[in-house]
């Protein structure tokens, strides 16, 4: 049995917390890092999908959730879901109607258009099918936004099933990451090798965008010049205040609208 009330204590949620959008330093060239679920978008594309299409499979995403590696256990619930007769335009509807708030995407498309020295990457623990379907049916496709996305590789079988895999596979050497990342993907790996793959650009500040406890991993390897623009009220949130360690600043959001007014301070000064 839950006990309800400590239930509704772990999840204060403030509707209109305190504002902070104090100016952030100017910088020539930036690397925005955006996580997806819940980060860019304004839900979480692995459990939507069962919530529009199957709420038993939703049930049992958190009935297995403690109990299996959590790649493996969506692409489980991806064949269950095929085999429940869901086919790929279901899911691709689905997909396309799930909410990513305007002002996120009025945010970094501003910053794109006012800062030329800012790439984008997103970092995510969804999947190649969920992003490149969604992308497009908001606008974020074209023109380009992203430099790169990294995530989990997925594709379409001829029998409609998607199948999902994990970035880093089961069968070869796995990441030695020690601060919790999923075996699928490490997140501070993945930055990481990104930078090095972009060295020429010489990023003065990564800003990274993240709400859950996966993200800490990239947060506590950014530095001081750094800024993590953190969801409160989630997973990111909490391990920063409960394990501390991370050097670089910190501003926290709720809304989408409260990180959009953040994404304007990487804006050069309007005159
Ligand atoms: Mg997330
Ligand atoms: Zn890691």
């Amino acid at each position: 049995m839950v006990d309800q009330k400590t239930l509704a204590v772990h999840s204060v949620v403030l509707e209109d917390p305190p504002l902070d959008f104090d100016a952030l330093p100017p910088v020539s060239s930036q690397l925005v890092v955006f996580d997806f679920d819940w980060s860019l978008a304004d839900q979480d594309t692995d459990r939507w999908i069962h919530e529009l299409l199957s709420p038993r499979l939703r049930i049992e995403f958190v009935q297995k959730i403690s109990t299996m590696q959590f790649t493996d256990m969506c692409a489980y619930l991806l064949e269950e879901l095929h085999k429940e007769g869901h086919t790929p335009e279901a899911i691709q509807e689905a997909l396309r109607a799930m909410p990513m708030h305007p002002a996120m995407i009025r945010g970094v498309r501003s910053l794109q258009s006012h800062h030329h020295g800012t790439d984008f990457l997103l970092l995510s623990n969804s999947n190649e099918v969920y992003i490149h379907t969604i992308l497009p049916s908001k606008g974020l496709a074209e023109p380009p936004l992203f430099t790169e996305i990294v995530t989990n590789p997925a594709h379409w079988e001829p029998n409609g099933l998607l199948r999902l895999r994990r970035r880093i596979s089961p069968d070869g050497p796995q990441h030695a990451c020690k601060v919790g990342c999923s075996a699928n993907m490490c997140k501070g790996d993945e930055l990481d090798a990104f930078k090095q793959r972009h060295a020429d650009r010489k990023y003065e500040r990564i800003v990274y965008v993240g709400d859950g406890g996966n993200d800490f991993c990239p947060v506590k390897r950014l530095g001081p010049n750094d800024v993590a623009f953190v969801r409160r009220n989630r997973g990111l949130a909490r391990r920063i205040l409960q394990e501390g360690g991370v050097q670089c600043m910190v501003r926290y959001w709720t809304g989408a609208w409260e990180a959009e007014q953040l994404l304007n301070l990487l804006c050069p000064p309007r005159p």
